[in-house]
């Protein structure tokens, strides 16, 4: 069994050499052990994510501490199990199973948080790419308990950018307190989560979906589902906008996946009576307080919440739907020294759905 995988001595990682800029390089590191509890992955793909960006820019100010030079990035990592560490004897997975790592690469099982189901808020949570080596690289460890089985017929490279994107947007769906037949507006529906938070709500979630994002992005969002589409260029009144179509009422619910500042301002203006606004989107910079007073939400009875992540049961939801064809990620695939340039791309906010990276 695990013995007779005849692993490499050394592999390839794309690290972040100059924390702070947009770069990264190619390095060999040595092949690591799996500790108890532990499982290594030989990774096929990882998806490329905004939160990556964020890591590597040292731009999330309420991360404990700045990123490090050497750090191996990543999130949305694909692979087969090549080795298990001592103490998985009662683990559901085994080696040759394929799995992902999400954002979250492990948690701590035992606190109010992880007790409670909200891992994103575990005190000893481990961001994958922060905290541990990422999954821009070709080999990776993870808690045998914490990696997400990857269903039969679902490709690697289409489910890299599930684990993270279209978990977290699953979650934030299911957070919304909408019905099926209400209207959701989602904020940058073009991107790599909003391209995949349309298709769960029109497609898996009935939902009627209000797409707001750049007018380069209007074909990809109406394609994932969405019944309208409102350019945020050109479009003087999105509020106006959103109530016209809408009966003069606003949305059931506002899903906020960009960092701008400007959308979160925004949202609660969206929004019906008894409307939810769910926060995803990371706002960079100095953080900027969330504008909506006091008596707005009592009038209107109106609901913020906010989703990091979703739990290891949405994970295995949002891939279900994938493996049944409910959901289809737009992406296209690069090789793992394109990483830099993909970042560069990606700020200069020209990128379409998902990169996902050939670790091959
Ligand atoms: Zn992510
Ligand atoms: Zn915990």
């Amino acid at each position: 069994m695990a013995a007779s995988i005849d692993l490499p001595k050394k592999y390839k990682a794309a690290v972040y050499d100059k924390p702070g800029s947009i770069s990264t390089k190619i390095e060999e590191l040595d092949m690591p052990e799996p500790g108890p509890g532990e499982v290594l992955i030989n990774l096929s793909h990882s998806g490329v994510c905004h939160s990556d960006m964020g890591i590597m820019m040292q731009s999330w100010k309420h991360m404990p501490f700045p990123t490090q030079a050497g750090q191996v990035g990543g999130h949305e990592g694909v692979g087969k199990i090549v080795k298990m560490g001592p103490a998985t004897d009662t683990s559901s997975v085994g080696v040759g199973d394929r799995v992902g790592i999400k954002w979250m690469a492990g948690i701590c099982e035992t606190c109010d948080a992880c007790r409670v189901g909200l891992d994103a808020s575990c005190a000893k949570g481990k961001v994958s790419g922060y905290y541990t080596p990422g999954t821009f690289q070709q080999y990776v460890l993870a808690p045998a308990n914490y990696v997400t089985p990857i269903p039969d017929g679902l490709d690697s490279a289409a489910a890299a950018p599930l684990l993270c994107a279209g978990v977290t947007v699953y979650s934030a769906l299911r957070k919304s307190r909408t019905k099926s037949g209400n209207f959701v507006v989602i904020l940058g529906a073009g991107g790599g989560l909003g391209h995949l938070g349309t298709q769960f709500a029109s497609r898996g979630m009935a939902l009627r979906v209000i797409g707001i994002d750049h007018s380069s992005k209007k074909d990809l969002v109406l394609e994932s589902g969405a019944e309208h589409f409102i350019p945020i260029d050109g479009t003087d009144d999105v509020a106006g906008a959103v109530k016209e179509l809408t009966g003069g009422l606003g949305a059931h619910a506002v899903i906020v996946l960009t960092s701008n500042n400007k959308a979160y301002a925004s949202s609660v203006g969206l929004l019906r009576h008894g409307g939810t606004v769910v926060c995803i989107g990371m706002p960079e910079g100095d953080p900027v307080p969330f504008q909506a007073t006091p008596a707005q939400l009592i009038m209107s009875a109106i609901t913020i919440v906010g989703v990091a992540v979703g739990t290891r049961r949405e994970a295995i939801e949002t891939l279900d739907f994938a493996a049944r064809g409910v959901v289809k990620t737009h992406f296209r695939v690069e090789k793992l020294d394109k990483l830099t340039e993909v970042f560069k791309e990606m700020d200069e906010q020209k990128m379409q759905g998902r990169v996902v990276i050939d670790l091959s």
